[in-house]
């Protein structure tokens, strides 16, 4: 299925030469952002945000506005349409009448490539449940390629909940296309990696190990990327209080690590990250949130002005086979065509909204 429009749904849907592109115009407006500030006059940007954020949001609104252009939208959606019971199909289709852009974060996997089938306009995923967060990748991207001056060659700690983490996940299939990159995975059995992105690690020919402390892991480290038990993700509030508390990162254990080692987060911290690292000049987080403005204007700059149609859905449609998984876009979202990816046969298909395998 085609669209005429430009989306950002998945960064691998595009080749890393579009994203070092990207990534490089994020830095060259960092070294100058007024030579840019007339590059959207006159473009109108909407934020659907169906789920909390505070950087994403922001600062993709900002980035607009330092382009030149406006935005509109909704950041609750029970101030919206969306309390009434309105599909995703309908205030996407209405929405992108309005804008020239829309980015979109919904708590349900593939609600973006949803929004995308039905868009007149491009469309940006600006995370979708636990499933990936792209424009956080190119922000993590960005951060490497200033502060560690390479996207290659780097071992990369992850901790935390790695199966919730939509961060760590877009940022595996990224990095994992970089030669030289290794991963060291530090969470508990529980929230380990799910088996599709070790896949695609492997598929890539970079390598992975899993570990349960950072201790063991820090001193090798080239970059540690915390992140957040995901509690709004959980079965119930017992799994959660299980995991909660398990990895804090303190000054204690930044002894451990090297001089050069970088520390990294999406952000919002809860507690595994303690206040007095954040005065440690490899605490890289704050910066990282900063650098997002910049990426952004180079993406929402790219997407505007390149206007090259987007293969939307890839796989073959099967009208009577249903996606496992309850978090899945297609399963709350009635009307979608059921897409999937055959992997090994016919017997084995991944959900082309969710990446969820079945067997059939
Ligand atoms: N802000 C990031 C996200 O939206 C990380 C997090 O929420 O933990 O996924």
């Amino acid at each position: 299925m085609r669209s005429e429009y430009q989306h950002l749904i998945d960064l691998n849907d595009y080749p890393v030469s579009w994203w070092k592109k990207v990534v490089e115009l994020g830095e060259e407006i960092r070294n100058d952002p007024k030579r840019f500030a007339h590059e959207c006059d006159g473009k109108v940007m909407a934020t659907l945000f169906y789920e909390p954020s505070t950087r994403t949001q922001m600062s993709f609104q900002t980035a607009m506005i330092r382009l030149g252009g406006q935005i509109i939208g909704f950041d609750n959606p029970a101030n919206s349409s969306v309390s009434k019971g309105e599909t995703i199909k309908d205030t996407t289709k209405i929405v992108s009448s309005y804008a020239d852009v829309l980015v979109i974060r919904h708590p349900i996997a593939g609600a973006a490539k949803a929004a995308s089938l039905t868009a007149d306009c491009p469309v940006i995923n600006a995370g979708d449940g636990g499933h990936l967060h792209p424009t956080q990748t190119l922000t993590d991207l960005l951060t490497l390629k200033i502060e560690k001056g390479r996207l290659t060659g780097l071992t990369i700690g992850m901790c935390g909940d790695l199966i919730n983490g939509r961060t760590v996940h877009s940022l595996c299939k990224a990095l994992s296309m970089f030669e030289n990159n290794k991963f060291v995975f530090i969470s508990t059995p529980e929230l380990r990696m799910p088996a599709y992105i070790k896949d695609i690690i492997k598929a890539n020919g970079s390598t992975f190990e899993e570990v349960n402390t950072i201790e063991e892991a820090i001193g090798n480290l080239d970059v540690l990327y915390m992140t957040r038990i995901q509690q709004e993700r959980f079965a119930s509030r017992e799994d959660y209080l299980a995991q909660k508390n398990t990895y804090v990162l303190d000054r204690k254990k930044m002894l451990l690590g090297r001089k050069d080692l970088i520390v990294m987060h999406p952000l919002p911290r809860v507690d595994e990250i303690t206040v007095d690292v954040d005065d440690d000049p490899r605490a890289m987080y704050f910066t990282q949130a900063k650098y997002g403005v910049f990426v952004r204007m180079a993406l929402i700059m790219t997407i505007l002005q390149e206007k090259k149609p987007s293969e939307t859905l890839k796989g073959k449609v099967y009208p009577a086979v249903k996606c496992d998984n309850p978090r899945c876009i297609t399963n709350h979202e009635e009307y979608l065509p059921k897409s999937f990816r055959s992997k090994g046969g016919e017997s084995l298909l991944e959900c082309e909204y969710c990446d969820e395998r079945k067997l059939v």
